[in-house]
């Protein structure tokens, strides 16, 4: 339950109303947006409990979100949440385009693409370090040499870094390089004990959708981040695995205005892992925006055919150069615009 007070509850009201409901044998949670105070209960409400909130007159209204969401729940926030990731704020009516290689493929060739991402106009560098590969026979990524070269590269650019991490065990080197956002991949949305270890990072985390997995899922998957201690969070659509064989898989853009109305949290979308073909990423990125998304995630290599990973969704740099106008006109088109270049 989610029970927000009143404009101008006092601090001491609040205290005393989280001191009772604890006493009931609740945990209670404050929203960390000021505004307005907001309280969300975990645990079993004792009976009459709802009841006897709704009459306060300092209580504006107690709500119940979607499953056990509470922290990410949209009701815990007055205003859809903006996430900082370095200089760039993700949601909050600008749109991001994030854009680099699928992976890290060298010092060269990350810094040559990271000057095209940031001559494009895009705000954020992403790079694979640690790749999670269908086999196991395929390139699995530089590992720790490889964050260093994102992450230089990066900072020759002023870009802030994505940077996928698939075992808490590297969260030390991710720290150690200053990984600016981590991201965890679809295969492990549901990692329960990775996302609890990057919870307490203090980094910003990109949280893609599970390939199988529910809307519902999904939200509760950020829940834990959140619930850890994570207080920067980013959703980001990828595709879900349907009957569908044309493309790699189905961008469900059916659930973007939905999830703004369960959660706060800034809505990305990947349409380069959804689509696994390069030609038709520009109109599944313009549909993305116009469906509300605060920005896209896409791939970027200067010779798709040598690419050491997903090469045929990689757009060249003069096509990243097209999306990233057209992201422009289409946050325009929303009533939002096109986030400032990037300061680092
Ligand atoms: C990636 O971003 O390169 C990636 C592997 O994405 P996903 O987890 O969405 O497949
Ligand atoms: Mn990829």
């Amino acid at each position: 339950m989610i029970v927000r007070l009143v404009h101008g509850t006092t601090e001491e009201t609040v205290r005393d109303l989280q001191e009772s409901l604890e006493r009931e044998g609740l945990r209670v949670l404050r929203s960390r947006e000021r505004s307005r105070p907001i309280l969300a209960l975990a645990g079993k409400m004792p009976k009459g409990l709802v009841e006897s909130l709704t009459s306060r007159p300092d209580v504006e209204d107690v709500t119940k979100p979607m499953g056990e969401l509470l922290l990410v729940a949209r009701s815990m926030r007055e205003r859809p949440s903006v996430v900082d990731v370095g200089s760039v704020k993700v949601g909050g009516g600008t749109v991001v385009v994030i854009a680099g290689p699928c992976s890290v493929e060298g010092r060269e060739h990350v810094l040559s693409v990271a000057r095209q991402v940031r001559d494009a106009g895009a705000h954020l560098l992403r790079g694979g370090a640690f790749k999670p590969r269908t086999s196991p026979y395929q390139f699995q990524g530089f590992g720790v040499e490889g964050l260093r070269q994102l992450k230089d590269a990066g900072e020759a650019t002023s870009l802030p870094v994505v940077s996928e991490i698939m075992d808490a065990a590297d969260l030390p080197a991710f720290l150690e390089h200053d990984i600016d956002c981590l991201q965890v991949g679809a295969r492990n949305m549901q990692n329960f004990s990775l996302l609890k270890a990057i919870a307490r990072a203090g980094k910003p985390v990109l949280l893609k959708r599970g390939l199988a997995a529910t809307v519902e899922e999904w939200l509760h998957a950020a829940e834990y981040l959140a619930e850890g201690g994570c207080e920067r969070i980013l959703l980001c659509e990828r595709g879900i695995r349907t009957y569908e064989k044309a493309t790699r898989n189905t961008l469900d853009l059916t659930v973007l205005p939905l999830m703004r109305e369960w959660t706060h949290l800034p809505l990305l979308v990947d349409p380069a892992h959804a689509a696994g073909i390069a030609r038709i990423i520009p109109p599944l990125s313009r549909a993305a925006i116009a469906a509300g998304a605060d920005g896209v995630a896409v791939e970027v290599h200067e010779n798709p055919a040598e690419a050491r990973s997903d090469g045929p969704q990689a757009l060249l740099p003069a096509e990243l150069v097209h999306l990233v106008a057209e992201s422009r006109v289409m946050a325009a088109a929303t009533g939002r615009s096109l986030h400032a270049p990037s300061r680092g």
